[in-house]
């Protein structure tokens, strides 16, 4: 009689040199890999085989070979953020797009491009730059992070206060399923509107539908100039009204950052908290957005950065987000009218530590740091994240925790409870991946 749980544990137990060696017989020593240490780190797994297809063609057939031998694949990119998601109870095998990282097509007259998902975002945007041109998306990552990660995790930056999410920008994709078949949806043309939903549908879905192999864009030309007005001030009630005035008025910031006090990044004085305003525009409308800003930051002491100045203020800001040092990384949504009440709340919950918010999105992200997780014990720190979490799902929010202690992992879910499209999504991926081998258990509803 067929037992389930020992079919399992004989799949699970398929070594990596097996896996290895068959990936390498069939597609070529250079192909795949294995990994110790941090590179392409999931859990808290010792090594790992990787593998590198060159091609949709040969993705499908790395993909088709998988599912024939049932193994589990965790999709990647540069694989620098694999850690985020529920840990998987076990996988055989990450693919990695690195080596397909080609501009298959742009044309910077149509402001279209179609990239290979390999291709590091950074470098699809220093290329479309000499037409001053770019994708509007500024996702925190190292610089190597690829464009089919950003698209998988939809993932978004300061910039999102104007510019939208990954959804807003994508035209047209192209994904291999688990089977090897091989799905394109949308094109190239900016108002092609059959399959855009299904562009919808790949992005945000965290590898679990499929692998990203390509995609198309629309670009954006790139504003002639910028100044980034700081707000500073000791009440945050001050800054959170000023948020308000913004949000209900003409104004177009491109960036609207409110941050905690001390941090690290703001010239000038660290004590206060600081409400940082960017503005990419023609010269004019820039003057114009911050003389009507300051009328409305009455109270409030304030700093002007121009260009290069401001630049470099943008730049250490995403540095300093995805600094190593930081152990614990939380993401606090809701609706931008909440964004004082969530923080109140997130304040009177966790002891003070460094937070940052995306104002006009009413999403806030918290990082702390090891001695910090110290100060904030085991068994509260598991009750106190549960009651921040359920606080903002009853307002229609989310707590998701992107980086964490492992034991506090095992406690608590990544995502929390994401309501009646936790059904959806079951059905979304029996269709798409029928034998969960892709990023499994990884995303919301332990899909
Ligand atoms: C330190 C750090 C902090 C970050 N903070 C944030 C943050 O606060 N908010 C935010 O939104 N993003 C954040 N990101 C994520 C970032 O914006 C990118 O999503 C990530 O850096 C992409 O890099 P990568 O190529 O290494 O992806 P990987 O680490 O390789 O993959 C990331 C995820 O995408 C999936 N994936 C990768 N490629 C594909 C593909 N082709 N098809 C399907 N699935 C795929 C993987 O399975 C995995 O779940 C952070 C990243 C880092 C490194």
């Amino acid at each position: 009689m067929n037992n389930p749980q020992s079919e399992a544990a004989a799949v699970n137990a398929i070594p990596a040199e097996k896996i290895l060696y068959r990936l390498q017989e069939t597609f070529g020593s250079d192909r795949a890999r294995i990994f110790t240490g941090r590179k392409f780190r999931v859990g808290v797994e010792a090594s790992r085989a990787a593998a590198f297809p060159h091609s949709i063609e040969e993705l499908s057939e790395m993909l088709r070979l998988a599912g024939s031998e049932k193994w589990r694949v965790i999709p990647a990119g540069a694989g620098s953020w694999l850690e985020a998601g529920n840990r998987p109870a076990f996988f055989h095998l990450i693919i990695s797009t690195m080596m397909m990282n080609r501009i298959s097509e742009y044309e910077p007259s149509d402001l279209t491009a179609t990239v290979e998902a390999g291709a590091p975002l950074k470098t699809f945007n220093e290329t479309a730059r000499e037409h001053r041109q770019f994708i509007p998306l500024d996702p925190f990552g190292v610089e190597e992070s690829t464009i089919g990660a950003v698209i998988s995790t939809a993932s978004s930056g300061p910039l999102r206060c104007a510019y939208g999410t990954p959804r807003d920008w994508l035209i047209g994709i192209c994904v291999v399923h688990a089977d090897g078949t091989i799905t394109r949806a949308g094109g190239k043309v900016v108002k092609n509107v059959a399959g855009y939903d299904l562009c919808k549908l790949y992005t945000g879905s965290f590898g679990t539908l499929g692998i990203i192999a390509e995609m198309s864009f629309k670009l954006r030309a790139i504003p002639p100039a910028e100044k980034t007005l700081l707000l500073y001030s000791d009440q945050l009630e001050s800054l959170c009204s000023i948020i308000s005035k913004i949000n209900g008025s003409e104004l177009q910031p491109s960036a609207l950052e409110l941050l905690s006090q001390g941090d690290e990044t703001v010239p000038g004085d660290p004590g206060k908290f600081t409400l940082a305003v960017r503005l990419l525009h023609e010269p004019d409308a820039i003057e114009s957005q911050i003389n009507e800003l300051l009328k409305i930051a009455v109270g409030v002491s304030s700093s002007v950065l121009s260009n290069g100045d401001a630049r470099t203020f943008w730049i250490n800001y995403h540095s300093s987000e995805i600094e190593r040092s930081v152990e614990f990384d939380l993401k606090l949504s809701g609706l931008p009218s909440d964004l004082m009440t969530s923080l109140d709340e997130l304040r009177s919950t966790l002891p003070e530590t460094r937070w940052r918010a995306h104002a006009a999105n009413g999403v806030i992200r918290i990082h702390a740091d090891h001695q910090w997780l110290e100060e904030f014990k085991n068994r509260e720190r598991a009750r106190k994240l549960k009651e921040l979490r359920l606080h903002a799902q009853s307002r229609g929010g989310q707590l998701v925790i992107f980086q964490a202690p492992d034991e506090l992992l095992e406690k608590l879910d990544v995502w929390g409870d994401v309501g009646p499209t936790a059904d959806l999504m079951r059905t979304l991926k029996s269709k798409f991946d029928p034998d969960s081998l892709l990023n499994t258990g990884r995303f919301v509803a332990g899909i």
